[in-house]
């Protein structure tokens, strides 16, 4: 993947205080936002604060701090998503990922069908 970091991209905009975002948490190292297009009735991003492309650049330069900061705060969200949940993170082209900053989809709120389509 490409691992030049683009720091126009919308979620470093959004980090910033540039453009506007619902926020579910704010931590040390990481934010959680509602999606603006959502795929179910509840979607959340979550994204370290951290320039991170995707989620093979985020576990490999990320601090042991930021790492644990991230998936629990993610965690700390799908345990309110009591009739279970799915999460998603894109990279790449074939990834379909739009925005090059790294982030985890949490998927809730209705069932959501199969994985994938063949
Ligand atoms: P990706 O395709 O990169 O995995 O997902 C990017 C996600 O970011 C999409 O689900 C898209 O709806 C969401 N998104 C794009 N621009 C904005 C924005 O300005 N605000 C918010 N809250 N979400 C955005």
């Amino acid at each position: 993947m490409n691992m030049t970091y683009d720091p126009q991209n919308i979620f470093a905009r959004i980090l910033r205080g540039e453009i506007p975002n619902k926020t579910v948490a704010d931590t040390e190292h990481t934010l959680a936002f509602h999606d603006i297009a959502p795929h179910a009735p509840d979607h959340v991003l979550v994204i370290p604060k951290g320039a991170y492309v995707d989620f093979a650049d985020f576990a490999a330069r990320a601090t042991a701090e930021e790492l644990v900061d991230f998936h629990r705060t993610a965690a700390r969200i799908c345990e309110g998503y009591g009739a279970g949940y799915r999460v998603i993170s894109n990279s790449g082209g074939h990834g379909g990922q739009e925005v090059p900053h790294y982030h985890l989809h949490l998927l809730a709120g209705r069932p959501l069908g199969p994985m994938l389509q063949r």
